[in-house]
């Protein structure tokens, strides 16, 4: 009896392994069907821009680093109602970019 039961407990968590083991399985095909890689960071990307603070609240500017995540990145500071900003250029498909004008 304690051996059957034994046996069948064995069974449910080999289920519950090969179940998860299909789920990584699926996860990891879905992945490479849309790899991140897919979006177009390369130079010739469509870029969009979007306008950041040139300085925080107690007038301190704010260092400007290059994107790690696309090419054709580069800033320009522009003058916007008389506020002058930093315009940051991205790919169109940057994470950066993505998470800047969702943010
Ligand atoms: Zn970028």
């Amino acid at each position: 009896m304690l051996v059957a039961n034994r046996g069948r407990g064995l069974l449910e968590a080999t289920a519950v392994v090969a179940d998860e083991m299909l789920q990584a399985l699926r996860l990891s095909r879905e992945r490479s069907r849309h790899p991140r890689s897919q979006q177009d960071v390369t130079y010739r990307a469509p870029v969009g821009s979007v306008d950041l603070k040139a300085f925080d609240d107690d007038g301190n500017s704010y260092e400007i680093h290059a994107c790690h995540d696309c090419l054709p990145w580069h800033a320009e500071v522009v003058v916007v109602e008389g506020e002058v900003l930093v315009r940051e250029w991205h790919a169109v498909g940057c994470p950066q970019f993505q998470d800047l004008i969702q943010g």
